[in-house]
């Protein structure tokens, strides 16, 4: 019986497994992809947890990673808002810093399987996990880090999968013209999309939008004529650039519903614990830092510190909360205000006469600097 098997290895999963192999602890994780491969992210990580990225082994600028200070934001009607970002933070992508960090797991150790988890099954303080391949890992903790949505979810039966998860996104790299040290994050009707600069000199951009907004046109292309560059900002930062996917990505069905931090004694960490809102630009720094306070409890349970799986759920739980549920809440708040186009047009006013607001809505869902 492996003492972790952790399930998922985007950053959540990947960083936990680094930190616990890091302390001697015996560790699989199982991803159904391989390394390396694109996802659909806007591709900012806050500073908020580059300490702790750099006390696993990765430091994003060796990579190439940009150092992105400044923000800029419009509206559909092209009220534009410039702000330094309180913390700042680097853009890297997926592509890279996944695999990168998959790269530093196996070389500290972890057992990296490739292979889809079917099903968890807990009973007498162990689990089973079975995979695709009918092969069955044994384990004490089980770390859920299976993202956003998963099969997974269906099997435990969480709520959150039958409510409506009514957003789409779409991203694509393309080469061209943008500042390094830039994030922009421009609204259009019935949706964000966020520009900014990855290693290599690539531009990410990413959007979200509503599927009542989306189904009212043919394709992508249709789309991102008719709506995405009506915003005037979008169009111009657009047409300096060139496509580098053939086609861009996709994913659908993104929910931001409330979900538990423990399921079936299944400690969940990054997007399969809650998701915040993509317009606070800080799901991956939310995801690296609950990977931190999983391995850092855990580590304590196996060190007889913690002295009992029920005290482990329950610390993980207490401090999960403590640092993400007021983060979750005004990322939620922020998206259905900027959602209401009067809502946003009004909101980018007042935000242009008193310019300081900005960046404390930004510190809101954000956390300090991780000290370790
Ligand atoms: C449009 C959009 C833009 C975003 N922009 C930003 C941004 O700019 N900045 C930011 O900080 N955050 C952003 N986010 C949020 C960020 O992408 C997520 O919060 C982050 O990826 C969460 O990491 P994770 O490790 O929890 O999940 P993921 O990175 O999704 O990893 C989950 C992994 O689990 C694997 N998996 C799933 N099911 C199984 C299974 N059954 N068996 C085995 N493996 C499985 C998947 O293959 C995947 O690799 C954005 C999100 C969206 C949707």
């Amino acid at each position: 019986m492996h003492q972790i098997v952790i399930i998922g290895g985007g950053l959540a999963g990947l960083a936990s497994s680094i930190h616990l192999s890091k302390l001697g602890l015996d560790v699989v994780l199982i991803e159904k992809n391989t390394y390396p491969k694109h996802k659909v992210c806007g591709e900012y990580i806050s500073n908020e947890v580059l300490p702790y990225l750099q006390y696993l082994g990765f430091d994003p600028f060796a990579y190439g990673a940009k150092r992105i200070e400044q923000l800029s934001f419009s509206t559909v009607s092209g009220k534009n808002i410039s702000s330094t970002l309180p913390l700042g933070g680097f853009g890297i992508s997926r592509y890279c810093m996944d695999h990168a960090l998959a790269k530093i797991a196996k070389s500290n150790g972890v057992n990296i399987l490739q292979a889809s988890v079917k099903e968890i099954h807990y009973e007498g303080g162990r689990f089973n996990i079975t995979t695709d391949s009918k092969e069955i890992q044994e384990a004490e903790i089980v770390i859920g880090a299976f993202g956003k949505r998963s099969n997974i979810d269906v099997n435990l039966n969480r709520p959150f999968m039958k409510e409506s998860s009514p957003y789409l996104a779409v991203k694509a790299h393309y080469e061209g013209d943008f500042p390094d040290d830039l994030v922009g994050l421009h609204n259009f009707d019935g949706g964000y999309c966020g520009l900014s600069k990855v290693e290599s000199d690539k531009i990410n951009v990413c959007y979200i939008t509503d599927y009542k907004s989306f189904k009212k046109y043919k394709n992508i292309d249709d789309f991102e004529r008719q709506v995405v560059t009506k915003n005037k900002y979008l169009k111009e930062a657009l047409q300096k650039m060139t496509p580098v996917f053939n086609k861009p990505l996709t994913i659908s069905q993104i929910s931001f519903a409330t979900k538990n931090p423990v399921e079936d004694h299944i400690i969940m960490c990054g997007d399969s614990a809650s998701m915040i809102h993509p317009l606070a630009g800080n799901g991956m720094g939310m995801a690296i830092r609950s990977a931190y306070i999983a391995s850092d409890l855990i580590n304590k349970y196996f060190q007889g510190e913690i002295e009992s799986r029920r005290e482990l759920e329950l610390e993980y739980t207490a401090r999960w909360k403590n640092e993400f549920q007021f983060r979750l809440a005004t990322g939620h708040i922020i998206a259905r205000l900027f959602k209401i186009g009067f809502l946003t047009e009004g909101l980018a006013s007042l935000i242009k006469l008193f310019p300081n607001i900005l960046p404390r809505i930004i510190k809101m869902t954000h956390g300090k600097p991780m000290k370790l």
